[in-house]
C-alpha cells in the first residue's frame, strides 16, 4: 500500500530534473525511484523522517548538477545495495548496466564496518529490513581511522575510473551534512572535520564550486561553531548596508562599460563564512577589516572582451598591486578561469573585480560536472572534459600503487588537494608543485633517478640549502652526484627536507629495495646450505617458490631473508612434494628399516603414554587415552570397565592408532672437537627423537672427531630438525647428510 505522503515527493523530483530530459529519461527516474522508495519502506532517518527523502534529496542535488538520467537513477538507488535486500543483479536486470556499475561503485566506496561511517544511515529497526552486518574485509581490520583512510582510498581511485561515482558520493555527502544536526552530537564533529579535509577539497578538485562552498560552511558550522555564530550574525547585520553599496557600484561599473560598448552581465558575488573565516586567519585582520572589501563579477561575451573590460577598470580607478591574476591565461590546476583584480574604488576603499565569459563561468560553478550542461556534441565541451577526467587519472596514476590506507590518503590530503607553486627548470619548463615544496621535491618530480643523486640545489642561481621552500616562479637546477643514494634523514619529517608524499613514496621505495637485496642474498645462502646439508641437490626453486605461494624464488629468499619465511616451513614443503622413497634412495647396503615403534597412538603428540594392564588394547580396538598424574597417558580401551566408571572425564583424551610408520636409513656425517660424552650426547638427542641408529662408526684424529652414523628418519623435516639440534651440541662442528654407501 502506497501511503499518499510518498507521491509528493516524487513530485517534487520530476519537477527539479533537467528540461533536456526526454519522456523516456524520466520514465527511468520514476522507476528507481519507486524501487528505492518500496525498498527503503520500513527506515527513517535520524531526523525521524522517512528514508526515502534522502534519496531523493541526493537525486536533487544531482539534478542541479544536470547529469544524465542513469546518474540521478543511481542516486535514487545508492543506499538500496547496501541496505536493503535488493541485489545489483535486480538493479542490472531493471535498470541496465549503467545504472548497476554506478551503485556498485557507490556501494563499494561505503562497503565497511559500520563504525566508520561518515554518512548517517538509519539504525537498525525492529519492524522490516533489518540492515545487515556488512561483513569486515580481514585486511581492513584494525583502527577506525584505518578503515576510514581504506574508504578515502577508495573514493579517491573512484575518482579516476568513473568521475559520476564520486559525483554520487558528494552529493550524499552534501545531503547528509544538511541534515547533520540529527545526528548524535559525538558524531558530528567528526565528520564535519572529515568534510572540511577531504570532501570540500574534493569538490574544489573537481571544479564543483557549488557544492564545495556549502559543505565548507557546513564543516565549519560544527567545527567551530561559536566563530561560525559570530560571523553568521556579522552579516546579517552588515546586509542592508553592503547591498545598498553593491547596487550602486553595479551601476556605475555598467555605465563605464557601456560607454565602452561591452555588454557585461554584473553581480555581486555572495561571501561564504568559512573563506571569510580563512581569510580572517591568513591575513590576520579583523572582520570589519575583511568585509570591507566589495566583491562583483562580469560576465562578458568573451575572451576578448575580458581583456577590454579589465583594461577600462584598470584605467579608470587604481589598481592595487599584487592582486592581478590572469587565470585565462594560467589555469588554475582544477582547470578554473578568469581574470581577478582589485582597485580602489572612488571612495578609496578596495573593490575586488572577477571577469570572465559564460562558459568559464559555467566550469567554474560546476566543474567537471559543466560537461552536461552543454548541448551534445560541443566538441569544445568534450574536449575540456576529457582533458580534466585525464588530468585525475594522471593524479592517481603513480597512486595507485600506493597500497598503505594511510599513506595514500596523506599523498591526496598533501600533493593534491594544496596550493601549487610552479617552478621552472633551467630549461625553462614549468613543474608544478604542492606549496612549501623544496628542491629535492623537485628532484624527484623531474626524475626519479635525479632525486636519489640530489645533493644541493641552485635557486635562481644562488646555492640554497636542500629544506629551503620553493616560491612560484624560482628557477631551480639541481646539483647531483655521480652515484648517489637517498639519505635517512630525508625521511625524517622533523627536517623538513622533503615535503610530498610523492618523493616520500620513492625514497622509501629505494630503501625497501636495498634491505631486499640484503635479504634475498642472506636468505638464498640460508637455504642453499640448509640443503646442502640435507644432502639435496638440483632443487627446482621456480616450483618451490610456487608451491609456497610466491611469484618468484626471488620473493621467497626475500621474505626467508627477513623472517617472515622459516626455514622449516621450505623443508616440510619440499618433503611434501617429494616422496621419501626419492629423497632417500635406498642403498643396496641397506633393506628398509621397520620402525621400532611402529605402532604410535595418534592424539598423543610429544606425551609419554602406556598401555593400560587392565584391558590391554590392542591395535585396531576403539581407545581412549586417560592423563594419569605424572605418568603422561594411559590407554584404555573405551569399553574398559574402569574408564566406563571414572567419575574424571575431563581427563579423557581421545585418540586412535596411528599406521606403521616407514623409515629410511640415512647415513650423516659429525665433526666436532672430542670431549667426553659426546657419544652419549649425540644418542641421548637421538633416542630423544626417537630415532633409530643403524650404524656407528667413530674416528678420532688429532683430537677432532669424525663421527659417520646411519639413523633411521621418518621425512626430511625429522632429518633437518635433527641436523640442526646436533649441531647446536656443544663441540660440534658440522652435522650433515653424506651420501650412501
Ligand atoms: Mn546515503
Amino acid at each position: 500500500m502506497k501511503s499518499s505522503n510518498t507521491t509528493i515527493p516524487l513530485e517534487k523530483l520530476i519537477e527539479q530534473l533537467p528540461e533536456n530530459y526526454s519522456v523516456a529519461d524520466r520514465e527511468l527516474v520514476q522507476r528507481a525511484f519507486h524501487v528505492a522508495e518500496e525498498a527503503h519502506r520500513e527506515q527513517k532517518r535520524h531526523s525521524g523522517e522517512p528514508y526515502i527523502n534522502h534519496c531523493i534529496a541526493v537525486a536533487g542535488i544531482l539534478s542541479e548538477l544536470k547529469v544524465p538520467p542513469e546518474v540521478i537513477a543511481a542516486g535514487l538507488l545508492h543506499d538500496t545495495v547496501e541496505d536493503t535486500t535488493v541485489t545489483l543483479a535486480d538493479i542490472r536486470r531493471d535498470f541496465g548496466d549503467t545504472v548497476k556499475i554506478l551503485v556498485d561503485g557507490v556501494t563499494k566506496l561505503t562497503h565497511l564496518p559500520r563504525v566508520s561511517r561518515g554518512d548517517q544511515h538509519a539504525e537498525n529497526n525492529n519492524n522490516g529490513h533489518e540492515t545487515e552486518e556488512v561483513p569486515i574485509q580481514p585486511a581492513l581490520l584494525g583502527r577506525k581511522e584505518d578503515i576510514v583512510s581504506e574508504t578515502l582510498r577508495k573514493t579517491f581511485l573512484a575518482m579516476g575510473e568513473d568521475v559520476r561515482v564520486v559525483l554520487i558520493k558528494l552529493a550524499d555527502r552534501l545531503h547528509n551534512m544538511r541534515t547533520l544536526g540529527h545526528m548524535p552530537e559525538h558524531k558530528r564533529k567528526r565528520i564535519a572535520q572529515e568534510t572540511l579535509d577531504i570532501f570540500a577539497p574534493l569538490a574544489n578538485r573537481l571544479g564543483i564550486w557549488q557544492i564545495k562552498w556549502e559543505l565548507e560552511d557546513l564543516g565549519f558550522r560544527y567545527v567551530n561553531p561559536e566563530k561560525y555564530k559570530e560571523i553568521a550574525e556579522l552579516l546579517t547585520e552588515k546586509r542592508p548596508d553592503r547591498e545598498a553599496q553593491l547596487e550602486v557600484i553595479k551601476e556605475n561599473l555598467q555605465k563605464l562599460l557601456e560607454k565602452n560598448n561591452i555588454k557585461a552581465e554584473i553581480s555581486g558575488r555572495p561571501k561564504h563564512i568559512y573563506s571569510i573565516y580563512k581569510k580572517m586567519q591568513k591575513k590576520g585582520k579583523a572582520f570589519d577589516m575583511v568585509m570591507d572589501v566589495r566583491a562583483v563579477r562580469l560576465i562578458v561575451p568573451d575572451v576578448p572582451a575580458c581583456y577590454s573590460a579589465l583594461g577600462v577598470i584598470h584605467t579608470t580607478w587604481r589598481p592595487i598591486p599584487g592582486e592581478f591574476d590572469d587565470y585565462i591565461a594560467a589555469p588554475k590546476d582544477n582547470f578554473y578561469q578568469s581574470l581577478h583584480t582589485a582597485v580602489f574604488y572612488e571612495d578609496k576603499r578596495p573593490l575586488e573585480i572577477q571577469i570572465r565569459t559564460n562558459e568559464m563561468h559555467l566550469n567554474a560553478e560546476y566543474g567537471i560536472a559543466a560537461h552536461w550542461r552543454y548541448k551534445e556534441g560541443t566538441k569544445h565541451a568534450d574536449k575540456n572534459y576529457e582533458q580534466r577526467i585525464n588530468s585525475l587519472r594522471s593524479m592517481m596514476e603513480w597512486r595507485s600503487d600506493v597500497n598503505d590506507a594511510a599513506e595514500f590518503v596523506e599523498s591526496m590530503r598533501s600533493d593534491v588537494f594544496q596550493d601549487r607553486v610552479y617552478i621552472f627548470t633551467p630549461r625553462g619548463d614549468i613543474i608544478d608543485l604542492p606549496a612549501g615544496s623544496t628542491p629535492i621535491d623537485f628532484a624527484y618530480h623531474v626524475h626519479t633517478d635525479i632525486g636519489h643523486c640530489c645533493r644541493g640545489a641552485r635557486v635562481n642561481g644562488k646555492l640554497v640549502p636542500l629544506y629551503q621552500e620553493l616560491k612560484t616562479g624560482d628557477q631551480v637546477e639541481v646539483l647531483t652526484a655521480k652515484r648517489g643514494a637517498p639519505s635517512r634523514d630525508w625521511l625524517n619529517p622533523n627536517l623538513g627536507l622533503v615535503r610530498t608524499q610523492r618523493a616520500r613514496s620513492k625514497i622509501k621505495v629505494w630503501f625497501k629495495k636495498q634491505e631486499d637485496e640484503q635479504n634475498l642474498a642472506q636468505g638464498r645462502e640460508t637455504l642453499e646450505r640448509e640443503l646442502q646439508r640435507l644432502g639435496l641437490n638440483d632443487i627446482n626453486f621456480e616450483k618451490l617458490a610456487r608451491d609456497l605461494n610466491y611469484k618468484s624464488p626471488d620473493e621467497m629468499f626475500i621474505e626467508l631473508g627477513n623472517g617472515d619465511l622459516s626455514i622449516s616451513k621450505i623443508i616440510k614443503q619440499f618433503s611434501q612434494e617429494q616422496q621419501a622413497e626419492e629423497i632417500f634412495e635406498i642403498s643396496p647396503s641397506h633393506t628398509p628399516a621397520t620402525s621400532t615403534n611402529a605402532i604410535e597412538v595418534v592424539g598423543l603428540k610429544g606425551m609419554l603414554s602406556t598401555m593400560a594392564r587392565c584391558c590391554n588394547p590392542m591395535p585396531g580396538d576403539q581407545v581412549v587415552g586417560f592423563i594419569t598424574r605424572g605418568r603422561g597417558a594411559t590407554i584404555h580401551r573405551q569399553d574398559c570397565p574402569n574408564i566406563l566408571q571414572t567419575k574424571d572425564r575431563e581427563r579423557l583424551l581421545q585418540v586412535g592408532w596411528g599406521q606403521v610408520e616407514r623409515t629410511y636409513p640415512v647415513p650423516i656425517k659429525i665433526k666436532a672437537y672430542d670431549r667426553q660424552g659426546l657419544v652419549s650426547d649425540i644418542s641421548n638427542l637421538l633416542s630423544d627423537e626417537s630415532i633409530n641408529i643403524a650404524d656407528v662408526k667413530v674416528n678420532v684424529n688429532r683430537s677432532i672427531a669424525d663421527l659417520r652414523l646411519i639413523i633411521e628418519v621418518k621425512d626430511l623435516t625429522q632429518l633437518s630438525r635433527i641436523l640442526a639440534r646436533i649441531e647446536n651440541l656443544p663441540n660440534v662442528m658440522e652435522a650433515h647428510r653424506t651420501n650412501p654407501g
